[in-house]
């Protein structure tokens, strides 16, 4: 494709994603395509000759989008709000036009400077502790998502507790993680990838609010100590997947610095977001005395997937647990000690330049723009808990703090259940459901870019209609 015919498709298809934006409301939120629909309709073969690109954009419109999820769509309320926007969008646009490898500092300089840069801002508008920055030894990485942040914590973690080990004392086999029943799945992953063992790790009780017990994480990290083995690692949720809960860091965080082999991880995935405003940043309280912390900007603070911000305090720790330098790769840059490589902060090796569309998205919309989108989300899900508190039938399972609302019907888990698949099949919204105290519980997570207070009102009277 010559510059200038990209230049031509360029056009029609930023024009394409245009009115994909003006229509998306239109179309039914959820897929209704049928298992193996796409594959029946696509050719076995690969094209041996190049195909026309209107034929490609012909299909985009009659095979792929029937058979999309439309997560864009004001009306979409499922799982947490996956934030795209303009200037994100053309944030990735430039990074695949650019089409760098940023995974050491020399291999383009500015991709690493940017991204540090933007950990330094995004660092500043959550008002973080002054651990994470790198004046205090911190500093902060954009990851894909937080299930990668967290399995580096856990490898930062693993590297701490094992080097502090005598030789010969080996700890690998017996180290133990914590975090609450309604931590996020990842938690569980990156323990079984990190070879730590599920059978290592305890899922502590929660109370009331589904935040984690600290009353019981004590016992349990000092029952294991007691039986020899050996405690390494505590994640404690900064807003739950299921019910948007708060484990209380400042109580945690005691207990785990009463033992220096313990690391603290946060995980504020979608709420962290919050805290870019001064009256939510209480969610942070305690955050000081965490290991590492990571929030997606990719959930709700208006920047595409895949983008997460993961800090530590320490980098040593990340650094020696993921740093291998073969010869291929040296370079002066790195020798001389003076830049960051973020190759090392991470899995991969490669690295897409995912800084761009974060300076794209601060600078277009400012601190203020961002704190708007939050604020404008939490009111809405206030607003709408109050009318689930006002109609008899409903119940609102936890008073929300943020941006999600968790409500049933009285009746039952089999109403409930009937409730949501009848509000799917509609079209007209989107949500999703987890099970709280073994209820079926419907969550409404409010904060995708275009959700306004009709989009909302209207899914309420849907509700309403159906139950
Ligand atoms: N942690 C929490 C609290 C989440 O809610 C989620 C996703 O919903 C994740 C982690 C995983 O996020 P990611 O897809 O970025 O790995």
């Amino acid at each position: 494709m010559s510059p200038d015919e990209f230049r031509r498709r360029g056009h029609e298809v930023i024009e394409w994603i245009a009115s994909y934006m003006e229509r998306v409301a239109d179309f039914p939120v959820q897929s209704r395509s049928q298992p193996g629909a796409l594959r029946n309709a696509l050719p076995e073969q690969p094209p041996m000759y190049g195909e026309p690109f209107d034929a490609v954009m012909n299909d985009l419109d009659s095979l792929i989008v029937p058979g999309l999820t439309h997560w864009q769509s004001p009306n979409f309320f499922g799982y947490f709000p996956a934030n795209s926007s303009g200037p994100a969008i053309l944030g990735e646009l430039l990074s695949a036009g650019l089409g760098v490898q940023g995974m050491l500092w020399s291999t383009s300089p500015a991709c690493t400077e940017l991204e540090t840069h933007m950990m330094d801002w995004v660092a500043r508008m959550l008002e973080l502790p002054q651990k994470f920055h790198p004046n205090n030894g911190g500093g902060g990485v954009i990851q894909d998502t937080a299930s990668s942040a967290t399995l580096c914590a856990l490898l930062a973690a693993r590297e701490r507790v094992t080097a502090k080990h005598e030789s010969g004392d080996d700890p690998a086999s017996n180290l133990v993680a914590y975090c609450s029943n309604q931590a996020h799945s990842s938690i569980e992953k990156a323990v079984r990838i990190a070879g730590i063992g599920e059978n290592n790790l305890r899922m502590i009780d929660v109370d009331d609010t589904y935040a984690m017990r600290p009353d019981l994480l004590e016992q349990a990290i000092a029952r294991d100590r007691h039986a020899g083995n050996v405690p390494f690692f505590v994640c404690a949720t900064i807003g739950t997947t299921s019910s948007n809960a708060f484990d209380p860091l400042p109580a945690i965080g005691q207990v785990a610095a009463s033992d220096e082999h313990i690391w603290l991880h946060v995980d504020a995935a979608m709420s962290g977001t919050a805290a870019v405003c001064p009256e939510f940043r209480h969610i942070h309280n305690g955050l000081a005395l965490a290991d590492s912390y990571c929030f997606n900007p990719h959930k709700w603070m208006l920047t595409n997937f895949d983008c997460d911000c993961f800090f530590v305090a320490d980098t040593l720790n990340l650094t020696k647990s993921l740093s291998i330098l073969p010869e291929y790769l040296r370079n002066k840059a790195t020798e001389s000690g003076a830049v960051i490589d973020y190759r090392d902060w991470q899995i991969p090796l490669g690295r897409r330049f995912r800084a761009l569309k974060l300076w794209m998205v601060i600078r277009h919309y400012g601190v203020h723009g961002i704190q708007q989108h939050v604020r404008h989300s939490v009111s809405l899900a206030k607003e709408f808990a109050e009318w689930v508190k006002a109609d008899p039938r409903f119940e609102l399972v936890i008073q929300p703090e943020l941006n999600l609302v968790c409500f049933c019907l009285r009746i039952g888990d089999d109403a409930t259940r009937q409730l949501l698949n009848a509000a799917n099949a509609s079209g007209k919204v989107f949500l999703t459901h987890t099970v709280l105290r073994d209820r079926f519980v419907l969550r409404m997570a409010i904060g995708a870019t275009m959700t306004e207070h009709h989009h909302v009102k209207r899914c309420w009277s849907l509700l309403q209609e159906l139950a």
